[in-house]
């Protein structure tokens, strides 16, 4: 199907940008890599009548480190943070993530930010950000205002932006080591959403697990932070009796909903399973063994 009529613009500073929001208000989207919100238009689940294309405007584009973050802008592809080496060596759970994200075309164009944005339950960043310290740039017609990524999605497909808000950037701290991550994610095929994934950060104090934390996608209608599983991994010693508590924690928290991809049993019992694999891998990293980048 076609989509809808619209009028296109293409503006070339933010500034410019969010003049056209304002004026066009509920009626305007933003488009960035468009791979989202170009198949929801041609299937008329979206028919915005002005599109505003991010593309040409210039400073978007790309990620860099500042000040112990890495900092990605608004047009930070999926195959921007896929070729970073600062993401190998530093936020392997970033490239678990963007490694199992649909296909290389859709890397290509499809955005960081733009998914934080559409906050799909089912989509791979906003489930693997949630581990991290991740934070969201807003800039508005009012200025520039933050959100951290649990404050910024607060429903399926529903953020914080208002109608006259733009994603300028999204940063994550860089955790120091000694830490690793994993991102873990079940789908029915290669490239699919995910039934259900698992993110795991570990800081490891001496041979005890530090800080920890542990987010679901998938499991319910926004990402989901496991945080009773986190308080009990904290400062302990690894043992097979304490992750068999932290895994039914990890169930518990998740809040499935039956649909074409699985059960509320399932999805429930893939979570455990996810879990255990993504906190193994993350553990290693950490203690400074290679694990490959990972797919289930
Ligand atoms: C075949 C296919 C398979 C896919 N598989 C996966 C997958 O396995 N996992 C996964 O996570 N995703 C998957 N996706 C989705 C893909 O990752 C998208 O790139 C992503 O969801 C949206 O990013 P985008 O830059 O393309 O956003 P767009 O499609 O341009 O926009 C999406 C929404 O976000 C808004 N938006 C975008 N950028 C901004 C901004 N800067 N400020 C304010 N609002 C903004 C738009 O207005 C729109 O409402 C798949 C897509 C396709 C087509």
């Amino acid at each position: 199907m076609y989509p809808a009529e619209f009028e296109y613009f293409s503006p070339r500073t933010i500034d410019e940008a969010l003049w056209l929001l304002v004026k066009h208000g509920e009626d305007a989207k933003i488009l960035a890599g468009g791979q989202s919100l170009i198949p929801m238009m041609k299937l008329r689940i979206a028919s915005p009548r002005y599109l505003i294309d991010l593309n040409r405007v210039d400073g978007l584009g790309g990620l860099r480190e500042e000040g112990g973050r890495l900092v990605m802008g608004a047009l930070c592809r999926h195959a921007d943070v896929e070729a970073s080496p600062l993401v190998g060596e530093r936020l392997p759970i970033m490239m678990d993530a963007v490694s199992q994200t649909a296909d290389v075309q859709v890397r290509n164009r499809g955005t960081v930010a733009g998914s934080l944005a559409h906050a799909d339950p089912s989509g791979d960043w906003p489930a693997a950000l949630m581990a991290l310290d991740t934070v969201v740039t807003i800039a508005s017609p009012r200025g520039t205002r933050t959100a951290p990524l649990d404050e910024f999605i607060v429903d399926a497909y529903t953020t914080v932006l208002g109608a006259d808000e733009i994603v300028t950037g999204v940063s994550v701290a860089i955790p120091s080591a000694p830490c690793g991550g994993a991102y873990v994610k079940f789908e029915k095929r290669a490239g699919d959403f995910a039934v259900a994934s698992v993110g795991v950060q570990v800081a490891l104090d001496g041979d005890r697990c530090g800080g920890v934390s542990v987010s679901l996608g998938a499991l319910g209608a926004m990402p989901i932070r496991a945080r009773a599983a986190e308080a009990l991994l904290q400062g302990q010693q690894e043992s097979v009796d304490l992750l068999d508590r932290a895994e039914q924690l990890v169930r518990d928290a998740s809040q499935p909903f039956d649909d074409t991809r699985g059960s509320v049993d399932y999805k429930r019992h893939l979570a455990g399973v996810l879990f255990r694999r993504a906190f193994a891998a993350a553990m290693d990293r950490a203690r400074g063994r290679q694990v490959q980048t990972l797919h289930v």
